[in-house]
C-alpha cells in the first residue's frame, strides 16, 4: 500500500469514529515497520492498555455479506468463500466502495508458499510443507470452481468484472493471514485496523488479548477491543503473539514467516493398522480403546520427547508372530500397558526398521543432502 492508502485509511476510521473515540489522541497509528504495516505506540502504553476498539459496523464477516449487495446470492457458502467473494467484488467497485479505504491498504500477497511461483516452491521440495501447500491450493481451487459455476458466471449482473482463481487465492490468504484465531467458521470477521497488529516471539502469554464487548451501557452495538500484552513505549510498535501451538509449517503456511526455536519445528508422523492386517480387527478395537484409531497422527517436535502414545502404537501395528497372543482378548485391558514396553526383540526391530524406512523415503524426496544443505545454509549467512 502506499503513504497515500494509509492517510485514507487513517481518515476514514476517524470519520466512523475510530480513530477519535474514547481516548484522544488514539495510543497507536497505522505506520510503515518491517513486517508491513504495523500499530506504533504513539506514546507510552501501559501493560494490558486498550490500544484498538473497533465497532461491529466496520467489521467485515457473514452479516456484512448477507447485508450487501451479493447477499441473496451467497447464502449457503461457507464463510469464507462468501467474505472472500465480498471482498472481490468491493475491490472491482474501486472507488464506489464504501470499503476502498480498508482494501486499499490491504497488502497483495504474504510471504506465504501459496502465493509462492514453482519455481520458489522447488526450493521446499521434500518438505511437508510442500505437500501441505499443494493439497490447500487444491482445496481452494476446487471451492473456487464450485463457486465460479454456482454462483459467480450465474450472476454476471453483480460479478460483472472477472475473477480469477488468484483472486480467490488472493482473498483466502487475507483471511488466513488477518482473521483472529477464534474468529473462525461463522465467526470469522476481518477487523479492519486490528488487524494490523504484528507478531513478536518474544511476547509468551497466552492470555487473550482481545474481546468483543458491548460499546457501553445503553448500547447493544458490539466493538472489538484489543490490548497490548506488554508495555510499549512512544515510538514502538504494540505487537502481540499469533499462536505460540503453531509450528514453522503452520505459520508459513497462515503468515508467510517462521521462528527459528526448535519447539516450532514438527513433523507430523501418520501411522495407520492397514486392513490387510491378519489382526486388523483386534488392532484397531484396541487402538480405538485408547482414543487412537485406524490412522493416527503424531507431531515430532524438534527436541522434544516423543508423543507418548507414539511407540506403543507403533508396537501395535507391528505386533505378529508369537507376540500375537497379546491381542487377545482376555487382555484388553491391559495390553497398552504391556506395549508402553518393548514387547520382543522381534517386534522392537521392526518398529525401527518401519520409522528408519519411513524416515529414509521422506529424506528422498529432498533435491540435496543434508550435507548439502548446511553448505547451502552456511553460504547464505
Ligand atoms: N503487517 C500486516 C500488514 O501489513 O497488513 C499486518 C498484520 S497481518 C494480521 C499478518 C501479516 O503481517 C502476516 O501475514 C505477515 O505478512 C506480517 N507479519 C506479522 N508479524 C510478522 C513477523 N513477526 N515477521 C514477519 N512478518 C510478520
Amino acid at each position: 500500500p502506499s503513504e497515500s492508502a494509509v492517510r485514507d485509511f487513517w481518515q476514514w476510521l476517524s470519520d466512523e469514529g475510530v480513530a477519535n473515540s474514547s481516548s484522544s489522541p488514539p495510543p497507536v497509528k497505522p505506520e510503515f515497520v518491517p513486517e508491513g504495516l504495523g500499530l506504533v505506540a504513539q506514546r507510552d502504553i501501559t501493560k494490558n492498555e486498550v490500544v484498538v476498539e473497533v465497532p461491529k459496523k466496520l467489521w467485515i464477516n457473514p452479516d456484512t455479506v448477507a447485508a450487501s449487495d451479493i447477499g441473496r446470492v451467497c447464502g449457503g457458502l461457507k464463510p469464507w468463500v462468501a467474505i472472500s467473494l465480498f471482498l472481490l467484488r468491493e475491490k472491482a467497485l474501486g472507488s464506489a466502495s464504501s470499503w476502498r479505504p480498508y482494501l486499499d491498504i490491504l497488502p497483495l500477497a504474504t510471504d506465504s508458499p501459496i502465493f509462492w511461483s514453482e519455481e520458489e516452491l522447488s526450493e521446499i521440495q521434500g518438505t511437508q510443507l510442500l505437500s501441505t501447500i499443494m493439497g490447500v491450493k487444491e482445496f481452494v481451487q476446487s471451492e473456487f470452481i464450485k463457486v465460479e459455476d454456482d454462483v459467480i458466471l450465474p450472476n454476471k449482473d453483480l460479478f460483472s468484472s472477472p475473477i480469477t482463481f488468484n483472486d480467490f487465492l488472493w482473498a483466502f490468504g487475507i483471511l488466513r493471514s488477518r482473521a483472529f484465531p477464534r474468529l473462525r467458521g461463522e465467526n470469522l470477521a476481518l477487523i479492519p485496523l486490528a488487524d494490523l497488529i504484528n507478531h513478536s516471539s518474544s511476547i509468551t502469554s497466552e492470555d487473550s488479548f482481545w474481546e468483543i464487548k458491548g460499546k457501553g451501557f445503553f448500547s447493544r452495538e458490539l466493538i472489538f477491543s484489543l490490548r497490548t500484552p506488554i508495555y510499549v513505549k512512544a515510538g514502538d510498535q504494540v505487537y502481540i503473539q499469533y499462536d505460540l501451538a503453531k509450528s514453522n509449517a503452520e505459520l508459513a503456511l497462515d503468515y508467510g514467516f517462521i521462528e527459528s526455536r526448535q519447539d516450532r519445528e514438527v513433523y507430523t508422523l501418520t501411522l495407520e493398522i492397514t486392513e490387510s492386517d491378519p489382526f486388523y480387527g483386534d488392532k484397531l478395537d484396541i487402538a480405538e480403546t485408547n482414543g487412537l484409531g485406524e490412522t493416527a497422527y503424531f507431531d515430532v517436535i524438534l527436541g522434544s520427547p516423543l508423543p507418548p502414545s507414539m511407540l506403543p502404537y507403533l508396537r501395535l501395528v507391528a505386533l505378529g508372530g508369537t507376540d500375537a497372543f497379546l491381542l487377545e482378548s482376555i487382555f484388553r485391558n491391559s495390553v497398552w500397558g504391556h506395549l508402553e514396553l518393548p514387547v520382543s526383540r522381534a517386534n522392537e526391530e521392526t518398529i525401527c526398521r518401519v520409522v528408519r524406512d519411513a524416515c529414509k523415503s521422506a529424506l528422498s524426496a529432498y533435491h540435496t543432502t543434508i550435507e548439502e544443505g548446511l553448505a547451502y545454509s552456511f553460504l547464505e549467512t
